[in-house]
């Protein structure tokens, strides 16, 4: 735990007091605390984010998932590598299905 100090009009610091003491108890931390993560889960932008890439030699023809290039048998294409975190590109929900890029789309991810 840290304590921090910041600077909040009026109004904001009674609709916290009064959510606090409506919800946590007049605990004004656990209503902020509760109120960043509302926002980070509506803006979009808590989600599973692409952290790196294992290579994968593929076994058959396979299309690049972002570029949509056809790959040999042979060639080295990657699988993203999905972390919880927080970015501009976050994804709700970690995706389905084969995901494998060909080396310039991944390097374009990173
Ligand atoms: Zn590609």
């Amino acid at each position: 735990m840290r304590r921090i100090n910041f600077t909040m009009d009026e109004e904001t610091v009674s609709l916290l007091g009064s959510l606090a003491d409506q919800f946590y108890g007049g605990n004004r931390s656990l209503a902020i605390r509760a109120a960043v993560e509302s926002l980070a889960a509506h803006s979009g932008h808590a989600g599973w984010i692409i952290t790196g890439f294992t290579p994968i030699e593929i076994e058959s023809e396979t299309q690049c998932h972002c570029c949509h290039e056809a790959f040999l048998p042979g060639a080295t294409l990657f699988r993203p590598v999905f972390e919880k975190g927080v970015s501009p590109t976050a994804l709700q929900e970690l995706p389905t299905g084969p995901w494998l890029d060909c080396s310039k789309c991944a390097g374009g991810h990173l």
